[in-house]
């Protein structure tokens, strides 16, 4: 359908090269985007890059660190080279440190911080002049379920969730005026080498979700493609600012 066609545009995935950030740049570019992924692993952005670019369009992988602020604006700035533009920024990135809260060293506190938070900040920062030239954007960050719970193993986690989906709605109503609309998606549990190491670290997990999902299973990536196509489609240009669950039902059952 036209409305979700994303043909002409260029979509940048922070962490596109695995797990839920490969799912949505590949439903990204299935929807006809040219994508530019990144992440710090070679061998990881290599296979991702295979993957995407036989899907037919155009596609790039960048090696950074989205932790760091140079990093961040040369990201966007290969992106604008190589690909023309940036349209669609999804500030998906991110990683865990599973630790009782009186456990952690402030040290390990900022690394969680600064790479789901902070770098979600850098990069709309740097993305923001191009899609304010442009008189367009789409900028989607991934917030968590532990946006709306709480749970012993996840205090700088669910700090930076919570507060990447309060950054989000800051930035739309900053930049409604320019076009761009900041949206959330809050995936449920999704299989993948973050939530691999959660079941590693967590007895039982894997059935605890199972039992406690109305859907009755795990998510899988490709279950978050069609929310990032729609939320960086003309599908949503109306919609701003909000946090879409992505949980199989996690978020709505009582008990
Ligand atoms: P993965 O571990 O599979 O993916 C994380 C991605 O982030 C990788 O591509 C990794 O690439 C990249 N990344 C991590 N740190 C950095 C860094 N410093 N610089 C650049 N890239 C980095 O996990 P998921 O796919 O599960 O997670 C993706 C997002 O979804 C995260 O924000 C996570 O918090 C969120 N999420 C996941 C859920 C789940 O159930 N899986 C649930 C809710 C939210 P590389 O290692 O090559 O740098």
């Amino acid at each position: 359908m036209k409305m979700f066609d994303l043909t002409g545009k260029v979509a940048l995935v922070t962490g596109g090269n695995g797990g839920i950030g490969l799912g949505m740049a590949t439903g990204l570019a299935e929807a006809g985007a040219a994508v530019a992924i990144t992440g710090r692993n070679a061998e990881k952005n290599k296979a991702a890059l295979a993957a995407l670019k036989k899907l037919g369009g155009k596609a790039i992988a960048i090696a950074a660190d989205v932790t760091d602020e140079k990093q961040c604006r040369a990201i966007v700035a290969d992106t604008v080279k190589q690909l023309g533009r940036i349209d669609i920024l999804v500030n998906n990135a991110g990683m865990n440190i599973r630790k009782q809260p009186q456990d952690y060293t402030l040290a390990e506190w900022q690394q969680v911080m600064r790479t789901n938070l902070d770098s979600a900040f850098m990069m709309s920062q740097a993305a923001y002049p191009h899609m304010k030239k442009a008189g367009q954007g789409k900028i989607i960050c991934i917030g968590s379920m532990t946006t709306i719970f709480g749970a012993p193993f996840v205090a700088p986690y669910g700090a930076s969730k919570g507060a990447i989906v309060q950054m989000a709605r800051s930035m739309a109503t900053a930049w409604a005026k320019d076009n761009i609309q900041v949206n959330s998606v809050l995936p449920g549990f999704i299989d993948t080498d973050l939530t691999k190491g959660a079941r590693r670290d967590v007895p039982g997990l894997g059935d605890r979700v199972v039992g406690r999902t109305p859907a009755g299973r795990w998510g899988v990536p490709p279950d978050l493609a069609g929310t990032a196509v729609f939320l960086a489609s003309a599908a949503s240009d109306f919609v701003t600012g909000t946090a879409i669950p992505v949980d199989g039902g996690f978020s709505v059952q009582m008990l």
